[in-house]
């Protein structure tokens, strides 16, 4: 084989200190028995993963509640306005559409980019690889990978979004005395941030090479390049 992980290599490596060790062998358990305790790392005494437990069903579980916040984050107004000349509330869109209409297109494009297809291409992005994984596919595990990199790396900055949307509408749109406050919109918004983030957490790239190695034929021993 051409690359050997340490879980190939009957070792694991604790996600606390980064002590790599020997993996205790899997204990036989009988019907009815109590499972043996897990194995915890010799050094910091850290319960010790091979991978994330349980990481394609968090990860869909944590999805599949993102998508559907994702409906009245788009429907319910993010931001409620009261002025002397009236009340009045934003969705996202409609905030897109008045900063297009206004001639302030950049605000427009940066909005939409941040608070729309941002969110949705991640949705997309994580339910593609769980998916994949969940199947074993060895379908372009480098590809998958960089993907998920992108994802993780775009997260930390979704929280922006809120701001931006916030932010932008409630200064270029009402310079006269108003109060602004946000909508349930905002909050269905900022969950699905947050539950995407998570969901991109739990899920355990290493899974995507699991499978790909397991569909390699194995050599014997261990080449060395
Ligand atoms: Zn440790």
């Amino acid at each position: 084989m051409k690359y050997l992980s340490a879980a190939r290599a009957g070792m694991v490596g604790c996600h606390a200190c980064g002590h790599v060790q020997a993996r205790a062998a899997a204990a036989r358990v009988d019907e009815g028995a109590r499972p043996p305790a897990p194995q915890r790392c010799e050094r910091c005494g850290s319960v010790l993963h091979l991978r994330n437990p349980d990481s394609i069903s968090r990860t869909w579980a944590l999805l599949i509640a993102a998508a559907i916040l994702y409906i009245p984050a788009n429907l319910l107004p993010v931001l409620h306005t009261q002025s002397l000349f009236g009340n009045e509330d934003d969705t996202i869109m409609s905030g897109v559409v008045y900063f297009w209409v206004s001639g302030d297109w950049p605000l427009a494009v940066i909005v939409f980019v941040a608070s729309i297809l941002v969110p949705m291409l991640k949705l997309s992005v994580l339910a593609l690889l769980a998916w994949t994984t969940q199947r074993r596919s060895d379908w372009r595990p480098l590809e998958r990978t960089k993907l998920y990199r992108i994802v993780e790396r775009i997260g930390r900055w979704s929280m922006l979004d809120v701001f931006v949307v916030t932010l932008t509408v409630a200064l270029v749109r009402f310079k006269s005395l108003a109060v602004i406050t946000a909508g349930w919109g905002a909050l269905a918004f900022a969950s699905v941030v947050v539950l995407t983030m998570m969901a991109a957490l739990q899920f355990d790239p290493r899974l995507i090479w699991d499978c790909a190695d397991a569909q390699t034929p194995q050599a014997s021993g261990h080449e060395h390049d």
